[in-house]
């Protein structure tokens, strides 16, 4: 079903299990993907499924998408406030191409948009437009990939500064296994330091940041046939620098780990087998086609902990469906309580075809009041799917 004909109706039997899969060469970004829970890796290759993209991740985009035009399409040598105006242009045209993009896809409209994140990004794009025209760089073209590249000399902004930077440079394990574009890379007095940015806002350094940065240190030794120096994680949106360890036994541990990953998601007999429902779950936009989800969501005995893990999605039978002052009021039968969900008739159009005995699938809500008579409250995320199938 494409985005234009998207209705909120989930038909299981023709959307469960996923039938694509997960093809080589990854990316370290899609194999954290597939280490988290390899069937998300397996809705991921097929068709199918509306796709919902957090507004974090459509700034992420942004973000990568206006570095890259730095290169693409050269801001002129000027004063810094010309060039930090210009830096500013450069995102706000990637900015509405996401938003546009974003509009296209009913799940993600009416989803919040975050001004602070807006802020911070654009600040951090002009302190990167800024350290770019005085460093100068060498651009890696996406026509130039494979192993020891020749690189592009590219000035974004007509620098005369001799450029020791990469950026974008893409590399590969060199059997076929992994690719990616490593962000940046600094050619230091014998030394080499690769960066990758990350536009979270956060301090700490989680470990699938630091495996991504390892793989790349691995591409980069197979590419370029020498291991880099050092490797950090860059937050421009916080301004702050995590160092990663990148010793040759690290990195070579970290690749073996990553074949023994992809050749049991490949030897899996079942799409059940390769779930891992938990935390990943509350950021997987295919938890509405995801049986193994609901399946995990229904065997909780303990009501406490089923009523904190309803907030990721409920199951349940309408019991009873009206309108009263243009909203929809459902009593909805869920374990042995009713809970009562009153949600206004504009924003979920879907519940005219819903009847008494309909199943209705309810994601990103609170649980709230009476233990056995629960009221799910809405928030501006949260969606309403019908079960015909
Ligand atoms: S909903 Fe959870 S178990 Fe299902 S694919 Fe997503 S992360 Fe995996």
């Amino acid at each position: 079903m494409g985005s234009e004909t998207f209705d909120y109706r989930l038909d299981l039997p023709s959307t469960w299990p996923p039938k694509g899969h997960p093809k080589p060469p990854f990316g370290p970004s899609a194999l954290e993907i597939m280490r988290s829970c390899p069937l998300r890796s397996c809705f991921d290759a097929s068709d199918g499924y509306e796709r919902r993209l957090g507004f974090a991740a459509r700034i992420g985009t942004v973000f990568h998408r206006t570095i890259q035009s730095f290169y693409e399409q050269p801001i002129p040598k000027n004063q810094k406030q010309q060039i930090a105006e210009e830096a500013r242009q450069h995102f706000l045209i990637e900015y509405q191409k996401q938003i546009a993009e974003s509009a296209k896809h009913p799940r993600e409209r009416g989803l919040p948009i975050d001004q602070t994140r807006v802020d911070r990004a654009i600040e951090a794009i002009i302190a990167e437009a800024l350290r770019i025209n005085q460093e100068g760089f060498i651009y890696s073209s996406k026509s130039l990939q494979g192993r020891m590249d020749k690189q592009t000399v590219i000035s974004p902004f007509q620098t005369e500064v001799i450029p020791n930077v990469e950026v974008e440079v893409p590399v590969n394990s060199g059997d076929g296994i992994l690719s990616g574009r490593i962000d940046r890379v600094e050619h230091r007095r014998n030394e080499t330091w690769l960066f990758d940015y990350k536009s979270a806002i956060r301090d700490d350094l989680p470990g699938r940041y630091e495996r991504q940065l390892q793989l790349y240190a691995y591409m980069w030794n197979k590419t370029r046939n020498e291991w880099p120096t050092e490797a950090h994680v860059l937050y421009p949106l916080t301004g702050s620098v995590h160092r990663v360890p990148i010793s040759e036994e690290i990195c070579q541990q970290i690749y073996k780990d990553t074949v023994l990953l992809i050749t049991q998601v490949e030897e899996a007999s079942t799409r059940s087998e390769l779930a891992i429902p938990g935390d990943t779950c509350q950021i997987c936009d295919f938890r509405p086609w995801c049986q193994p989800f609901w399946k995990w969501q229904s065997q909780d005995a303990s009501l406490t902990s089923a009523l904190e893990k309803a907030t990721l999605g409920f199951e349940g039978e309408i019991k009873e469906i009206g309108v009263v002052n243009y909203n929809w009021r459902l009593l909805i039968s869920w374990r042995n309580s009713i809970i009562t969900l009153k949600i206004p008739q504009e924003r979920f159009p879907q519940l005219k075809n819903a009847k008494i005995g309909t199943k209705i699938r309810v994601l990103d809500s609170n649980l709230r009041g009476l233990r056995h008579q629960p009221q799910a409250q809405i928030t501006e995320i949260s969606e309403l799917f019908i079960i015909i199938g």
